[in-house]
């Protein structure tokens, strides 16, 4: 071959090679981050499909937050249940509320999604602060995840000033609706974030932090190596104000009103349904260890309890995956 060919040839080797390079890269991974049910979040696709996928995902979650689960976008149909105190709902929403009851009776109360009137006293989202006790205790006569009645798709309130709030539940459904959507798509693997929600997609094993709530942002006081399934969290810094040297958070006690105070900073729950795992950390939370973790293999979930003190908690089927990367925590089960 002549020299100009042979420097043609390799030209060409090399533009093929770099094409070939982006589109496997273009084709293989896409990314997203996104702001929705009021927090950060992000996903990963791998796969033939993932680019158009990814693209897809982040106006999903913004559909199911202002159709159907947001307690404060006018239009969703949780809104529309609030202002006329029951009525007809979809399907996928029917669904949602009849997993939620059973897993609030399950949990004797401790998940109870009738807390609405509650929450917006503390206000956590907007102006936070300590709600005067006769409120609270006014609030607390119209909650009760008994009062929420489903018949089909008809739900009811028996007491009509009652306030849905799906706020302990609604991204882990996300992921279970995001899980369904992506199931027909060509794509070898996926990691997508809502917040304190995870859906873990395909055979990849994934590294999975638990947050240092005594760390800086990003720090992990623990990982597990997980595949194909949903993690949620729930935990007391979150969200939560300081008033009078007190830290009061945004995960309610039904029986008080007010911010459960067990010694416990977070609850993670592993388990194959978004909502499953959403339902349960915050319930796990409420119940405390030992109650939580009788809970957890209820409903034949995995959980990992952490202690302000350290101390951390892990159900059997978790014990190999979890690491604990922290001097200042330890398993102690
Ligand atoms: P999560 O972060 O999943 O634990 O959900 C916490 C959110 O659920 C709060 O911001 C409230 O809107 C709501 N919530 C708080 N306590 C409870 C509870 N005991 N049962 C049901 N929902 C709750
Ligand atoms: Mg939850």
């Amino acid at each position: 071959m002549k020299k100009g060919l042979i420097a043609l040839a390799a030209v060409a080797a090399a533009v093929l090679a770099a094409v070939l390079l982006y589109d496997g890269v273009a084709a293989k991974e896409a990314q997203q981050t996104f702001f929705a049910m009021d927090t950060v979040c992000s996903l990963t696709l791998t796969g033939r499909d993932a680019p158009a996928a990814a693209e897809e995902i982040p106006a999903q979650v913004t559909a199911l937050e202002t159709g159907l689960f947001s307690r404060q976008a006018e239009s969703s149909a949780v809104a529309q249940l609030n202002r006329s105190g029951g009525g007809t709902v979809s399907a996928q929403l029917a669904q949602v509320l009849s997993e939620t009851r059973e897993i609030s009776e399950k949990s004797g109360g401790a998940l109870d999604c009738t807390l609405g009137g509650v929450s917006d006293l503390w206000d956590f989202s907007g102006e936070p602060h300590i709600p005067q006790a006769a409120q609270l205790q006014a609030a607390l006569a119209h909650t009760g995840y008994q009062k929420l009645r489903l018949s089909g798709n008809t739900v009811t309130y028996d007491d009509s000033a009652a306030v849905l709030d799906l706020g302990a539940v609604g991204k882990g459904a996300a992921l279970d609706a995001v899980r369904e959507a992506l199931q027909d798509k060509r794509l070898r693997s996926g990691i997508v974030s809502l917040g304190g929600s995870i859906l873990l997609l395909g055979r990849r094993t994934f590294t999975v932090g638990i947050k240092d709530p005594a760390g800086n942002a990003g720090d992990c006081l623990a990982t597990m190596r997980l595949s194909d399934c949903c993690i949620s969290t729930s935990g007391s810094y979150e969200r939560f104000f300081e008033e009078n040297g007190e830290r009061y958070h945004h995960i309610l006690d039904p029986a008080t009103g007010r911010p459960v105070q067990n010694g416990l900073v977070n609850v993670t729950i592993v388990a194959q349904s978004g909502l499953v795992s959403d339902a349960l950390s915050t319930a796990c939370f409420v119940l405390g260890v030992e109650d939580g973790a009788a809970l957890a293999a209820d409903c034949g979930c995995e959980a990992v309890f952490v202690a302000e003190n350290g101390d951390v908690t892990v159900t059997d089927g978790l014990r190999a995956a979890l690491k604990v990367t922290n001097p200042d925590y330890r398993i102690v089960n």
